[in-house]
């Protein structure tokens, strides 16, 4: 390891933390992930749109040919209620799963650093000082890194304890969400949704579905999950917590995962996707064994950078997921940090300005271009089938 390069420990073993893992790991630094969970992480089976910066380390660095990660549809199509096309067009998506990318990167990861993946390791307080930090765990280890890249999510300790004044805010609608075999949809309904990412715009909502990888990660067509997003206005309060509250009574903030929700909330759901979802959307949606919830916040911070300390990905900025780029943001922010731990050689805390700099006008900029989609669908009644400006990007639509 070159002695101009910082020793790192990553917060959060997730699609951001890992990234910056590999990203940093390849320049040189001797990198260390710190995950909570105790078990190889699960995503759960849902979809993520797939942009260029999501699967950058794949596209440039790995073995692995990114399109064998995702699923792609040729076409956008908005139905109205009865199922007939209102809007059509050419434009190529692709599409994979948290589950299909995060395997792929920990391989690498692994593989270029054996034995710096920690499993089980929480996290319980950073440290800063001049020249780096402590960080103490749940097991009471302690261990010093002259860089703390603290990746650990949208509810993120590290976040709490630096910028206790930041709370997620609630923008006043939840995701429902669900995944299903292709090869159990009939044969006109998987057809029809084969190629293309849906869309039914509803009155204050809009619906959306696309195929993504299979639970082994498999792209062929008939191999695939089918994968669905209602977004639905719940206002905060008792309603909010009626819908977030599981079968084992407890209310969840934040997501109630596959299996979590009570029976009583899946019928009526169903029965509000009988009637009020086009039916080739519908049929695919009730085709859905385990629906489950998310509740969408918006998550801005004023810095990013605190002495050798910072916050990456959903720890800092958690946008709203209409511009697919919640993964892609977070990859960004590992690749620009490596970019500027390059431009500044042996100057970790100039690097970390710099990148501060972007990253904060990169999260602003996301946040506000999802807001403003989102209210549009929710609140306002102008998402329009065809707008330009709903395509996916990080840096803008499309882009
Ligand atoms: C299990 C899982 C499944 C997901 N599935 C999807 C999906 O299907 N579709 C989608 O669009 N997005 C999904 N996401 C979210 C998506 O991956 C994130 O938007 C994206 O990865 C960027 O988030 P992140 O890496 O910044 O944080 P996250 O993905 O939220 O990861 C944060 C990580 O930090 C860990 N952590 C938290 N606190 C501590 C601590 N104190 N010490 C150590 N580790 C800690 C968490 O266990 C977690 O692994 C999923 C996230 C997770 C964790």
């Amino acid at each position: 390891m070159s002695p101009a390069l910082p020793s790192v420990a990553v917060v959060g073993g997730s699609l951001g933390g890992l990234t910056a893992a590999l990203v940093l790991a390849d320049l040189g630094c001797d990198v260390r992930v710190l995950e909570r969970s105790g078990s190889a992480l699960e995503g759960r089976g849902a979809g993520i749109v797939a942009l260029d910066d999501t699967l950058r380390w794949v596209a440039e660095r790995s073995d692995v040919d990114p399109e064998t990660l995702c699923s792609t549809t040729s076409r956008v199509r908005f139905v109205d209620p009865g199922g007939a096309t209102v809007h059509e067009r050419e434009h190529h998506n692709r599409f994979s799963s948290w589950n299909t990318i995060y395997r792929a990167m920990l391989a690498d990861f692994e593989a270029r650093a054996p034995d710096r993946y920690g499993l089980g390791r929480e996290v319980t307080a950073i440290a800063g000082d001049a020249d780096g930090a402590v960080l103490t765990e749940a097991s009471g280890a302690t261990s010093r890194a002259d860089l703390v890249v603290a990746a650990d999510g949208i509810a993120s300790p590290t976040r709490a304890a630096l910028l206790p004044g930041v709370a997620p805010r609630y923008a006043g609608y939840v995701a429902w969400r669900g995944t299903v075999p292709e090869s159990e949809l009939p044969e006109p309904v998987f057809a029809e949704l084969a190629d293309a990412i849906t869309y039914q715009v509803l009155p204050g909502s809009h619906v959306l579905v696309y195929p993504i990888p299979g639970p082994s990660g498999s792209v062929v067509r008939g191999e695939r999950l089918t994968n669905f997003v209602w977004y639905r206005n719940v206002a905060a309060g008792p309603a909010f917590d009626d819908v977030m509250t599981g079968v084992d009574g407890q209310v969840r903030p934040v997501s109630l995962p596959p299996g979590a929700m009570r029976p009583e909330q899946v019928s009526a759901f169903r029965s509000d996707v009988r009637a009020l979802l086009a039916p080739v959307i519908a049929e695919a949606v009730l085709a859905v064994a385990e629906p489950f919830v998310q509740a969408v916040h918006d998550i801005e911070v004023p810095r990013m950078a605190f002495g050798r300390v910072c916050l990456a990905g959903d720890a800092a900025f958690a946008v709203r997921p209409h511009a697919g780029a919640g993964t892609a943001k977070a990859a960004a922010d590992g690749w620009e940090l490596a970019a500027q731990l390059t431009a500044h050689p042996g100057d970790v805390d100039a690097a970390l300005a710099a990148w501060e700099r972007t990253q904060l006008a990169m999260g602003r900029a996301l946040l506000a271009r999802c807001r403003e989609i989102g209210d549009s669908s929710q609140f306002t009644g102008t998402f329009t089938p065809g707008d330009p400006a709903l395509s996916f990007g990080l840096r803008g639509p499309g882009r």
